[in-house]
Parts: structure tokens; C-alpha cells; sequence
């Protein structure tokens, strides 16, 4: 029988009381953003109940309203199921989108059809992105917690920063100065193009009043995060 998760506290507890946490020499990695000595938090018991995460069944989902607000510019592409939605933050990789559902759905919830449309965009937007801009590859990573709307976070890194590769990559991306978020959406069209030409669908061009929105403008309140 499968562990439960008060059964696997109470191991995992008394390991730790054990023989403490393990040595995971995080530090000698080239790519741990931090230097100095780490101390591992306690580890918290689980609660009774999961939190709600935010926009379930659909309502107040940021991004099924950014990707259906026609003043926004959320969103760069898109075909009849899938989309492809900006970060509201900047960031300071080169390549940085949301691939998500049009509708609102979470992973387990796609239908067949769909998931397998989500696998070729996977292959496409990696060939697209590896095609016009200077990155080896695309991280793909969906964590889900904090947002239901599945959002599979697409990140690149620059060719040849090896500091950068790897787990940490997000922590980097949080870490560096961002960059200029009017050159991230015309370096994520030309991704965009270029998926259009591999995969079709079409292209989600800025609306005119987000082209004219001064490039300083807060971004939008909150991100697919977590
Ligand atoms: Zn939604």
C-alpha cells in the first residue's frame, strides 16, 4: 500500500533525527546562484487540506482573461487549442513564454487530441527558438501550484552561459536584471514566426492601445508562477 503523507512525514522525520539531511553539495555545483553555507529549514508537516489554487473552474484565471482581453498583449500565438503567452514580469533570460491551453484546463483534464497537439508544439517551439535566436535549447517545466490554468514554463538560456544550465535556471531568471521587455516580445515574435511556419496557427500581433503604452508601464499584477 502506498505511503500516506503522515506516514511519510514520520519517516522522512526520523531520518532527519536520525542522521540529519542529506549531503547534497549543492554549493560545488557551477550552476548555484548563491555562495556561503546553507541550512536546510525544518521540514513542515503536511497539512490536512491542499490550498485553493487560484482561478479554479475558470473564475478570476488571469490567464484566461489576459488571453481574452482584446486591449492586452499577453499573447503571441496561438491555433485553435494552444497559446503562447508572455511573461507579465520581465525577464532576464533571451527566451521566456507560457505555452497553455486556450480553454480553461489543467494537465490532467486535456483531451487526446490535445495532448498530442501539445507534444508536437513542444518539438516545434524548440526548433523554432533554437532556429532564430542564440540559444542551445529550450527547460520545459509545469509545476501548477499556485495557478490551475495549466502553463508549461518555456525557458532559454544564452549558447555557452554554463552557469546557467540546469535546475537553477529560474532562480538565475529571478536573480539577473531583467532585460528590456519590448525586445523580449519582438525576440519571442520571431520565435512566434517562425512556429507559425513549422506548426501553424496563427500570430497574436500587440493590440494598439498596448503598442502605445509607454515601455515603462508597471507590468499587469501577477504571473502563471509556481
Ligand atoms: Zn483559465
Amino acid at each position: 500500500m502506498p505511503e500516506t503523507p503522515q506516514r511519510w512525514y514520520a519517516r522522512v522525520s526520523a531520518a532527519i533525527g536520525a542522521n540529519g539531511y542529506r549531503h547534497a553539495d549543492l554549493t560545488q555545483w557551477r550552476s548555484w546562484p548563491w555562495t556561503g553555507t546553507l541550512t536546510p529549514k525544518p521540514l513542515d508537516p503536511p497539512v490536512d487540506e491542499e490550498p485553493q489554487r487560484s482561478g479554479v473552474g475558470g473564475a478570476d484565471c488571469m490567464q484566461c482573461a489576459s488571453s481574452q482581453d482584446p486591449d492586452g498583449d499577453y499573447l503571441i500565438w496561438r491555433d485553435e487549442t494552444w497559446m503562447l503567452g508572455m511573461p507579465f514580469e520581465p525577464s532576464s533570460l533571451p527566451f521566456k513564454v507560457f505555452l497553455m491551453p486556450r480553454r480553461h484546463a489543467d494537465l490532467a483534464d486535456l483531451t487526446p487530441v490535445e495532448a498530442a497537439r501539445q507534444g508536437e508544439l513542444l518539438v516545434a517551439i524548440e526548433q523554432a527558438a533554437c532556429a532564430v535566436l542564440d540559444v542551445p535549447r529550450i527547460q520545459v517545466a509545469r509545476w501548477g501550484d499556485g495557478t490551475e490554468h495549466l502553463h508549461w514554463w518555456l525557458y532559454a538560456r544564452p549558447t555557452g552561459q554554463l552557469q546557467l544550465r540546469g535546475t537553477f535556471l529560474s532562480h538565475w531568471d529571478d536573480l539577473l536584471p531583467a532585460g528590456d521587455p519590448v525586445t523580449a516580445r519582438a525576440d519571442s515574435e520571431l520565435v512566434a514566426a517562425r512556429l507559425l511556419q513549422l506548426a501553424g496557427g496563427e500570430l497574436v500581433q500587440r493590440s494598439r492601445s498596448a503598442a502605445d503604452r509607454p515601455a515603462a508601464d508597471p507590468p499587469a499584477p501577477g504571473q502563471p508562477t509556481a
